[in-house]
């Protein structure tokens, strides 16, 4: 077998132990989905959850708090790898180093994989627009369809 390949195999069994979803992870490592639905049965002891993938990230966007977060992990991983570029690699590095930060100080704070993915993809995208408060300074996620992301979560600044 490929080192490559190797290497995706592991960055898949990271992936799926943190839980990302599976077309996902098949995305992103380039594998087939019958091995990783395998991975993921071995790994969780259940079978993988097949129901619908959210939108955007906005669909996990319920408080002012999840704003925050969001905005917290897109910034850090900008700040760590300088790219919005996704990699398994860097999404588990900015995954955990949010987690290990943000998460220790607050449990609430600790962020599910997918939403710190679908923040990373569509701020990619630039569905998601990251905007710097004119009044606090502070970054954030910016979107106009919902009113949590149209203005600053952290002064409430317009
Ligand atoms: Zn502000």
């Amino acid at each position: 077998m490929q080192i490559a390949k190797l290497e995706q195999l592991q960055y898949a069994r990271e992936l799926i132990q943190a839980k990302l979803r599976l077309s996902i992870v098949a995305a992103l490592t380039n594998l087939t989905l019958e091995p990783l639905r395998k991975m993921w049965k071995e790994i969780h002891g259940e079978r993988s959850p097949n129901g619908k993938l959210p939108e955007s990230a906005l669909s996990y966007v319920k408080t002012v708090q999840m704003v925050r977060n969001l905005s917290a992990i897109v910034l850090l991983h900008q700040r760590l790898h300088n790219t919005k570029e996704i990699t398994p690699r860097n999404l588990l590095q900015t995954w955990r180093a949010y987690n290990d930060l943000l998460g220790q100080v607050d449990p609430s704070n600790r962020l599910d994989i997918n939403a710190a993915y679908y923040a990373l993809r569509d701020v990619r995208s630039n569905q998601l627009t990251v905007m710097k408060c004119n009044n606090c300074r502070i970054s954030y996620i910016y979107d106009r369809e919902l009113s949590l992301t149209s203005h600053c979560p952290y002064c409430k600044s317009e």
